[in-house]
């Protein structure tokens, strides 16, 4: 069965952009991937049915804080379609929110599971899945209108996580756009930088993935102290 996607209305700007990056086949090497990936699946879900589709973000539309990742997983979101949901990066993610406040639960399986942010909202910088989980630097620039796009749908925006050096350096370029002198923004796990002016802060965390998480490079402390920090920066 198709996940059902249509959660809001249709003159909603977050439905009407879910619906354009859904639609999405601009990257043709990626629209290769994500459906081969979808049709042979893995042993353990080869009774489901796969995404394999561009993730679109999902969360709080009045989200305080955005969270950047990367792509979707091969098994996870590009199986489920929401990004996390049904991998182990999710698996350390989704508690670590339930932790910190910002969701409803401490798991993510699928669509339907009940879960939902509070005060936060989290999208990628690339849609699809990509072989080896890297994206080549023209699919990143196609997709970039995408979360360009996303950033100005929250009035209440008071910064962005990145999940990762790719997200970081994604985010840098968006503060470059804007004329922020970005020479002095480092990603360095746990610091936080607030741009002059209005513009948000950018926090930087290493990534949930399996090979950061069992090397123990990313403990669960140190990921509870990014959400803590995160929640104090957006005043929640
Ligand atoms: S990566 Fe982005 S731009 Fe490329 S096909 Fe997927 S959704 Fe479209």
């Amino acid at each position: 069965m198709e996940p059902d996607i249509s959660t809001t209305t249709a003159q909603d700007p977050f439905t009407d952009l879910r619906e354009r990056i859904i639609a999405c086949r601009m990257c043709p090497r990626l629209v290769t991937w994500r459906e081969e990936v979808a049709r042979k699946k893995k042993r353990a879900y080869q009774d489901q049915t796969y995404w394999g589709k561009p993730v679109p973000g999902f969360g709080d539309p009045d989200a305080h804080v955005l969270v950047v990742g990367l792509a979707p997983g091969a098994h996870g979101s590009n199986r489920t379609g929401r990004n996390f949901t049904g991998d182990s990066s999710g698996d350390f993610l989704f508690p670590a929110l339930h932790r910190a406040g910002f969701a409803s639960q401490p798991t993510a399986a699928h669509l339907e599971d009940g879960l939902e942010l509070r005060g936060m909202y989290i999208a990628s910088v690339c849609r699809c899945v990509p072989p080896d989980n890297k994206p080549a630097p023209q699919e990143l620039a196609a997709c970039r209108p995408y979360l360009d796009e996303e950033i100005g749908l929250f009035p209440h925006l008071q910064g962005f996580v990145a999940l990762g050096r790719i997200a970081f350096d994604w985010l840098l370029a968006w503060y470059r756009q804007r004329g922020v002198d970005v020479t002095s923004m480092t990603f360095e796990h746990a610091r936080l930088h607030r741009p002059p002016g209005v513009l948000p802060w950018i926090l930087a965390s290493y990534h949930p993935s399996r090979q950061n998480t069992q090397t123990g490079r990313l403990t669960a402390a140190m990921f509870d102290q990014i959400w803590l920090m995160a929640r104090q920066a957006a005043g929640l």
